[in-house]
Order: C-alpha cells, then structure tokens, then sequence
C-alpha cells in the first residue's frame, strides 16, 4: 500500500519552474504538472508518494518555504491509498468505501428518530442512537442497489434476493420507512452487520493536513485514518460476510462505524454486473455506478 498525497493550488505560469525546484529540495521528484488554465493563473496538483525519505513533516516544510519564497498560501491537500494486485488478491475483507463516484449513492435522512449525545466536547463530534427505522425517500433510489444513508447502509430488494441466493451471511435486515411522493416508491433494507471486528492493529497508518486545524484529542477530528490494517490471528476465524468495524468514522458531526464486507461480497457484486471491479479512486473504471472496495491489510 502506497500513501499519496495530490497538492492543489493556483500559482502564475511562469513560476512553475521555481515550485518544482523547491519540491526538488525537498526530495520530491514532480514533472511539470498537467497545466489548467483559469483565469491568469494555472491549477497545479502534483501527486506524489509518501514514504521514509519524504515524511509527511517534510511535507509540512516544503510548504512553508513555498509560503516564504513564492507567496504561496492555501494549499489544498487530498491524500489516496494505493494498494497493489496482490494486496488485492489476499485481501478477505474489504471494505466498502463508496457505491458510485456521484452525488446520488447519498440519500437524505428524512426524520429516522436518534438519540444523540456529545460524544467530545472539544470538536463537538456526536454519537447517535438509531431508535427508528431510517426513513428515505425510496424512489430516490431508483435502480441503484445500495445507497448511503447517514452513516449506513441500504438495499433494494434485488440485492437482499442475490444476498439470500448466494448466501451472503452475518447481517439483519430492517425495512426503511418511505416518506415522499407515491411514484417510484419501492422496498428497501437498511443492512445491519451482526458482528464487530476486533480493533484495528496499532500498526494502522493516521495522517493530518498540515493546512488544517491540528488533530482533536479524541483521535478522531482532523485524522485521517489509512487503511483497515488487523493482525491475522484476529480474524483468521471469523464466520460470515458483513462486519461493523470496532473504530468509529464521523461525517464531521455524527460518528458511525464503517461496514466492512466479504470477499464473496465484493465477487457477487462484479459477476452480477452490479458494478465493475474498481481499483482505488483514480481507477477509470470508477464510474457512477461503481463501487469502490478498498482491500484490507493483514499484519
Ligand atoms: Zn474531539
């Protein structure tokens, strides 16, 4: 698995020689990048790996000398994980990061009742308790077969039939309740994961944008957890196909923890058509429709 990290940022064409000099300095070999012009100025987003020899401290560095040499300030940043054949080919797990590379895979909660409480009181993260079925608006869904609701996930009824078919195992089911329009109505089932996996090995990469505020002491504000990573032994046992993860993820104000699926999962999904098989975000296969299952990693 290879950690990369994309910088966005606007700078004067003929300045660009000067930035990859001092990305040079730094031990960051870029090419001249891909030149968008907008306005006077041109979009500039190197991608680059992180590793050993460039830490993410020095990453930190390199931008305050492009503040200091070049004026140049807000620096976007968007981290990828890249893992390689292999690391798909043993993965067991995987989980489940996205159901189409648009817009329409969320759904809007449409007054599922939760309890909710703080859950830290320095970033304001909160927890919440489902109480009621989650109500959608289920001809939103359309022909999609899982869609993201808040923090979970739900299911049309062609993907519970191929589950059942293909005995998919470890999860309950709870029917969504419809609020809006008569037309295009159908049944859909949030999917709840029986079991929680141990916790993730200490091993388990965390990143932060230097450009931002500083991480949160919960942990969870402002990190940016790599990828799933578990000591073998662990889960070498485990029975079944749907998993919550024991960490908690947060949409930046409710926390919810991630599900994680089977590789036979992931294979129904393929041979059913349902979507391609997609390798990690850049991959061209990564379409509206297509799911992106990141591998996880043993250690
Ligand atoms: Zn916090």
């Amino acid at each position: 698995m290879k950690v990369e990290l994309e910088n966005l940022f606007s700078i004067d064409e003929s300045s660009q020689d000067q930035v990859i000099k001092v990305y040079n300095r730094y031990g960051i070999f870029i090419d001249a990048p891909e030149i968008r012009k907008r306005n006077l100025k041109a979009s500039f987003n190197p991608i680059f790996t992180l590793n050993e020899d460039v830490t993410y401290e020095h990453v930190a560095d390199l931008y305050k000398s492009l503040e200091h040499e070049l004026g140049i300030v807000s620096i976007g940043e968007r981290f990828y994980f890249d893992f390689s054949d292999s690391e798909y080919e043993q993965a067991s797990l995987f989980t489940l990061n996205s159901t189409g590379n648009s817009p329409e895979m969320f759904l809007d909660d449409r007054g599922t009742l939760f309890s909710i409480s703080t859950y830290c009181h320095h970033c304001g993260l909160m927890e919440k308790e489902q109480l009621s079925p989650l109500v959608i608006d289920t001809s939103k869904i359309e022909d999609r077969h899982l869609v993201h609701v808040s923090g979970f996930w739900v299911a049309s009824e062609r993907l519970v039939t191929l589950m059942k078919q293909e005995s998919i195992e470890g999860y309950d089911l709870l029917e969504v309740i419809h609020q809006g329009p008569e037309r295009g109505r159908q049944p859909a089932y949030q999917i709840i994961p029986k079991q929680i996996l141990p916790t993730c090995s200490s091993e388990r990469v965390k990143l932060y944008f230097a450009t931002e505020q500083p991480p949160c002491r919960c942990g969870l504000s402002g990190v940016i957890n790599g990828p799933d990573i578990y000591n073998r032994n662990a889960i070498t046992n485990l029975k079944g196909d749907v998993f919550f993860s024991a960490e908690w993820s947060h949409d930046g104000r409710y926390l919810y923890r991630k599900t994680l699926f089977s590789r036979k999962f992931r294979e129904l999904i393929i041979k059913n058509n349902i979507s391609r098989e997609v390798k990690g975000e850049k991959d061209r296969n990564f379409g509206p429709k297509d799911w992106l299952f990141d591998p996880v990693l043993f250690k």
